[in-house]
């Protein structure tokens, strides 16, 4: 890259879009930002391409879309307000784009991700359900585009730092490596009573001991549901067998994940939970930038405990260890399922409890199918969201009636 790196984010207003620009704009003299993008946050998309100044600001809702022009208007009159899927596709794949951010929240974040990936961008994967819809096809389309696929999530970007020299995503089975342990917070119910675990509110859910971030995002790891999809966007990043990745409760979250050599070595990645140091090791991947986190006080952390998950008190772990077993679109009708789920008890229509029992028996019911086009995967993700949603209507309407 020559001059500073042109960024597309992707995702702008969320946890990992805010510490995204946190890192750009401290490192102003390396990165300049060409588009930004949100769903409805008029408000904040607006305040941050003032500050940003991108060519692009792309709203998916196209009332806030037109909102945002009005308020861009006069004040920023160069800035392109644009609306839309197509338009979030765009701005993955500009010609003049080196790096896309993908910190878009769920599916929805699945084809600009794509886009990226195809047209050759360095990708900086946070948005690790579009890896888990559609794993096979994602690493085809990043190797037939020559992209670099930079894993974001705190635990894939700590063992991609612990991977031999010269290893990158894509690249095939890293050589030497025999095991891969996968750290996990355990989230804020790991030592709850299990039959207190229905009574849990959304406000609980989404405190996270450890981690700031996104409400989704939260409540996967209150359901330990994302180290599920940690699971299976490791074996697909690291071209590993599932045998080979061990889940391990981790509760201070300092250790950030470590990788088992043949020789006996087991190398590990520290530091202070902050989802900027990983952002911006993948922006200045194979050099180091300032991040803006503190250095970790090694004399602080007095402990470092290990213990292996409760399968029982978290059958999401083990629903999403069996979908990746099961092979083709499962990890999407899983996938699915969850975000209907996930939602459906954020917006208090079900139980936390229920968040697992919507997905198996959706994982029941939608048989799984050879993942080998964009259409089926869209197509099964769209059949495993009416079946969730009719699942969780039935159980209302069973309530209703007791
Ligand atoms: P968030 O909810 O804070 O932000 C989501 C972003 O996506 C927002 O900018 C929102 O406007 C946008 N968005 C939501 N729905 C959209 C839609 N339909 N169309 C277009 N844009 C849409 O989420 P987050 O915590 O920043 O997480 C983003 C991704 O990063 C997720 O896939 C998550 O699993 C992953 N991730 C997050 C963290 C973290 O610490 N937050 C850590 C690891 C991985
Ligand atoms: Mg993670």
């Amino acid at each position: 890259m020559s001059g500073r790196a042109a960024i597309t984010v992707l995702g702008a207003t969320g946890s990992i879009g805010l510490s995204t620009l946190d890192v750009i704009k401290r490192n102003s003299d390396r990165y300049r930002v060409v588009a930004l993008t949100a769903n409805q946050d008029v408000e904040r998309l607006a305040a941050l391409s003032l500050e940003h100044r991108p060519r692009f600001a792309v709203m998916a809702d196209e009332d806030a879309a037109a909102q945002l022009y009005d308020r861009l208007r006069r004040q920023a009159p160069d800035i392109e307000v644009m609306s839309g899927l197509d338009a979030l596709v765009r701005v993955a794949g500009l010609d003049d784009v080196d790096c896309v951010m993908a910190g878009i929240v769920g599916a929805a974040g699945l084809l600009p991700t794509l886009e990226a990936a195809r047209t050759g961008k360095r990708v900086l994967l946070a948005n690790k359900e579009a890896l888990v819809m559609s794993g096979s096809l994602f690493m085809q389309q990043a190797k037939a585009g020559n992209a670099e696929l930079l894993p974001v999530d705190s635990e894939h970007n700590a063992i991609f730092q612990c991977m031999p020299q010269g290893f990158l995503p894509g690249s095939g089975q890293p050589e030497g490596v025999v095991k891969i342990l996968l750290t996990a917070s355990g989230g804020p119910f790991r030592t709850t009573a299990v039959d207190e675990l229905s009574g849990i509110t959304p406000e609980q859910a989404c405190s996270h001991p450890n981690w700031d971030m996104g409400r989704k995002i939260s409540v996967d790891s209150a359901t330990m549901m994302n180290k599920g999809l940690e699971v299976i966007e490791a074996c697909w990043l690291f071209a590993v067998p599932e045998s080979m990745v061990q889940v391990l409760i981790h509760p201070q979250s300092v250790i950030h994940s470590m990788v088992q050599y043949r020789d006996g070595s087991v190398l590990a990645q520290l530091g202070n939970p902050d989802m900027r140091t990983p952002i911006a090791h993948c922006l200045a991947w194979p050099e180091r930038v300032d991040a803006g986190v503190d250095v970790l006080d090694i004399l602080k952390t007095a402990r470092l405990d290990f213990e292996p998950p409760d399968l029982q008190r978290f059958p999401c772990l083990r629903l999403a260890q069996e979908a990746w077993r099961a092979g083709g679109t499962a990890s999407a009708v899983l996938n699915a399922a969850n975000e209907v789920a996930v939602h459906a008890f954020l917006d208090g229509g079900i139980d936390f409890t229920e968040i697992p029992r919507v997905i198996e028996s959706t994982l029941a019911r939608v048989t799984p199918r050879e993942a080998d086009s964009i259409e089926v995967i869209l197509r099964e993700d769209a059949a495993a969201r009416d079946c969730a949603a009719e699942l969780i209507a039935a159980g209302q309407r069973r309530q209703a009636h007791l």
